[in-house]
């Protein structure tokens, strides 16, 4: 099956997040799929951004990633990952933290304004602000991170039309299979 950058890929709700979810399934090393290792879709991201993320207002049309950065950036979407991830569950620590503002301050120092390496940058230090952290959450079916800002935060995935669905037939299938036996 092709892929592409749809909507449900920025269901994040913050660059930051949506360029840390670019890897599908991290928690399961035997499908886990890495879709920034394609050049083609690293290339196509930055336009699929500026269109669907939730942030698009806050950085318009971006850039794509230049080679030479591409390696600090793939840095910094680890780092984004591991921190904010660590941060719901209540396991982050400094030294997280620290590894995540160096690599924010790598990124900053050499990137245009306008570049996808910049607004990740800075998606990911409006994310440290309590208010936004309060509402971070890890995807019950696919493990991506995002931030929840329905109203009364009782939202438990990344995508209702997406993950909530396969959530409900998946224990609809358990069910089944707990009557039969
Ligand atoms: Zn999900």
């Amino acid at each position: 099956m092709s892929f592409a950058w749809t909507q449900h890929r920025f269901a994040g709700g913050a660059l930051a997040l949506d360029v840390a979810n670019s890897v599908i399934l991290r928690f399961d090393p035997s499908r886990s799929v890495d879709r920034f290792a394609d050049p083609v879709q690293l290339e196509a991201f930055p336009a699929a951004a500026s269109a669907f993320s939730a942030e698009r207002a806050l950085f318009g049309d971006l850039a794509p990633s230049k080679p030479s950065d591409q390696s600090r950036f793939i840095d910094l979407r680890e780092a984004i990952d591991r921190y904010f991830r660590a941060r719901v569950l209540g396991r982050a620590n400094g030294g997280m933290l620290a590894d995540l503002l160096e690599a924010i301050a790598a990124l900053l120092r050499r990137s245009d304004a306008a570049s996808l390496e910049a607004a990740t940058a800075h998606s990911a230090l409006r994310l440290l602000d309590a208010s936004a952290i309060e509402r971070l959450k890890i995807c019950g079916h696919c493990g991506w991170l995002f931030v929840d800002r329905s109203k009364n935060r009782s939202r438990a995935w990344c995508d209702m039309a997406v993950c909530g669905n396969r959530e409900k037939a998946k224990r609809f299938q358990d069910r089944r299979k707990e009557r039969a036996l």
